[in-house]
C-alpha cells in the first residue's frame, strides 16, 4: 500500500511551527488519523505527528507494539527520572542519537471519542509519547541533543543536501 501522505523532512518550516488544538473529532479527522497510521506503517515508523505530513493540528499516531493508537491535544503533565536511549525520527531520516529523556511521564490527551485520557507510563512508550508531543510544539530531536551531537548531525544533513 502506498503511503497517502508524503513525509515532511528536516528543513521544512512546518516542522518548526506549533500546532493548534483539536476542538472536535469530525469524520475528516478520523480519516486523517487512518491515513496517518497508513503513512506511519509505510514509513516503518513507530509514531507520526501532524506536522510531519504538513498538518498543523495536535494529533499523532503511534504503535509501541500493541497496534495503532491516536492521541489528540497531548500534554506531558509530569516527568520523572532519566533514561538514555537511541532515538530516530522519520523527518530526520537515517540518523539516530542516544540522549536522555525522562523515564516516567504522566500523559494527558484526548482520544478519538473526545474523551480525556490520562495515564502514567515509562520506558519505550513514554519515549514515543514525548517524541510525538515534541513535534506538536515544533521541537525536533535535533533540539534535544548536546551541542556536539547537534553540530555533527547538522554537518551530516548539510552534506546530504549538497549531494
Ligand atoms: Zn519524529
Amino acid at each position: 500500500m502506498a503511503a497517502p501522505y508524503e513525509l515532511r523532512i528536516y528543513g521544512d518550516p512546518v516542522l518548526k511551527a506549533p500546532s493548534t488544538k483539536v476542538t472536535a473529532v469530525t469524520q475528516s479527522l478520523r480519516t486523517l488519523a487512518n491515513d496517518m497510521i497508513d503513512t506511519m506503517y509505510a514509513s516503518r515508523g513507530v509514531g507520526l505527528a501532524g506536522p510531519q505530513i504538513g498538518v498543523r493540528k495536535q494529533i499523532f499516531v503511534y504503535d509501541a507494539g500493541d497496534g495503532p493508537h491516536t492521541m489528540l491535544n497531548p500534554e506531558i503533565a509530569d516527568a520523572q527520572g532519566t533514561w538514555e536511549f537511541e532515538e530516530g525520527c522519520l523527518s530526520v531520516p537515517k540518523l539516530y542519537f542516544a540522549f536522555e529523556r525522562p523515564r516516567t511521564i504522566l500523559f494527558r490527551g484526548m482520544d478519538l471519542d473526545e474523551k480525556p485520557v490520562e495515564f502514567r507510563v515509562e520506558g519505550y512508550l513514554a519515549r514515543i509519547l514525548q517524541h510525538e508531543t515534541d513535534h506538536l510544539c515544533g521541537t525536533l530531536i535535533l533540539d534535544r541533543l548536546s551541542t556536539e551531537q547537534r553540530q555533527s548531525a547538522l554537518r551530516t544533513l548539510r552534506m546530504r543536501e549538497a549531494t
